[in-house]
């Protein structure tokens, strides 16, 4: 059988099931990872747009998160080293808490030359 996310072939017994999809384990993580990244929203997008929610700018994040978009926003562009620095994080942390901010649109990545800033979503 194919996972329905990426195609690639597993056995029966590796394949997971969400939401009537079957996936592979990596996909499986990667969904499970960012819905429970964002949590305080997932509940509400599920029926509301964050707009009727409520929930505005950094409503519903945590302190860590808020902290990382604030300083995204007093620099304007950051690396993820800088951050990562900066707040003291380990690499996965900064990649959990990145996801959920990119997932709720309030920072994207932009490339400029060879370097990946972290720069505010509007
Ligand atoms: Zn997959």
């Amino acid at each position: 059988m194919k996972c329905d996310q990426c195609g690639q072939e597993m056995s029966e017994g590796d394949s997971y099931t969400h939401r009537g999809e079957t996936l592979c384990e990596d996909c499986y993580l990667d969904i499970r990872l960012e819905v429970k990244a964002c949590d305080p929203w997932a509940v509400y997008s599920a029926t509301h747009s964050r707009e009727s929610a409520d929930f505005k700018g950094t409503d519903g994040l945590t302190d860590l998160q808020k902290e990382i978009y604030a300083l995204v926003k007093s620099k304007g562009r950051v690396t993820r080293e800088e951050v990562i620095e900066e707040l003291n994080l380990s690499e996965q942390e900064m990649q959990t808490q990145l996801a959920t901010l990119r997932h709720c649109e309030l920072v994207k990545g932009h490339k400029q030359g060879d370097k990946v800033y972290i720069i505010p979503y509007s």
